[in-house]
């Protein structure tokens, strides 16, 4: 008898606000991807942040620099899903849009870095995100806050410490993982280094940094 296990796709979902896309989030993406062996990592930028201010720039355009930095990156896609929702970007809908297209069977993964997953608890629907996907927490450099009591309470047993051993089933597990290169790149900082007319080389791609130049993105706080 085979003790072969048989194989569902891996579906990654990468939420934010992208405003700009760094390589922050392109190395984690790619990262992921290869740890995960991810068949797809959807990059999905929210129109609306609920837990945020207002973007300081229009979805289209976070969208369009979003494409310009995965280009021809294998694995990962632009999702341009919640730009055609109205109201608020909640993740537990875009997941539970994400189910549907791959199915019950499929091993679909919310990623978030450390600092979003520390307000989890807050989100909206925060059970139902489990009830659709697992969670995956990315470390990130400086954001190293024990978690809440509440965001405890929320996750009950759900962690597990492998890979592996997350597959066995299709959602409902916490895993952290701590990916090779850790980059204290955010993109508040590379907004204030653009407003006050500073190098944002090597923070961003060169296609992104091209595209907020011609777009005279993020002069002014
Ligand atoms: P801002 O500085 O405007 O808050 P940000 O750099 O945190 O933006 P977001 O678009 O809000 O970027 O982040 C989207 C997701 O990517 C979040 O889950 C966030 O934790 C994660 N993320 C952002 N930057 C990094 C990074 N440098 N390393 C790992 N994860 C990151």
């Amino acid at each position: 008898m085979s003790n072969c296990q048989p194989t569902f796709q891996r579906i990654g979902m990468l939420g934010g606000t992208f405003d700009p896309v760094h390589l922050g989030h392109l190395r984690s993406a790619v990262e992921l991807h290869e740890a995960l062996g991810l068949k797809r990592l959807h990059m999905i930028p929210a129109p609306q942040p609920p837990l945020r201010g207002e973007p300081r720039v229009a979805p289209e355009t976070r969208l369009a620099l979003l494409q310009a930095g995965i280009g021809d990156t294998p694995g990962l896609v632009a999702d341009d899903r919640e730009l055609h929702r109205a109201g608020p970007s909640y993740s537990a809908d875009t997941l539970a849009e994400l189910r549907e297209q791959y199915g019950d069977q499929a091993r679909l993964m919310m990623v978030v870095g450390h600092d979003a997953f520390l307000k989890l608890a807050q989100w909206h629907a925060p059970r139902r995100l489990f009830e659709l996907a697992h969670v995956v927490v990315i470390d990130r450099p400086g954001y190293n806050d024990p978690l809440p009591g509440e965001l405890r309470e929320l996750l009950g047993e759900r962690e597990v410490d492998s890979v592996s051993e997350l597959m066995r089933h299709a959602k409902g597990g916490l895993l952290r993982l701590s990916l090779p290169s850790r980059m204290a790149i955010s993109a508040t900082g590379i907004r204030h280094r653009l407003a006050a007319g500073q190098s944002v080389r090597y923070l961003v791609p060169e296609a992104v940094e091209r595209l907020i130049i011609q777009k005279a993105l993020y002069r002014n706080e």
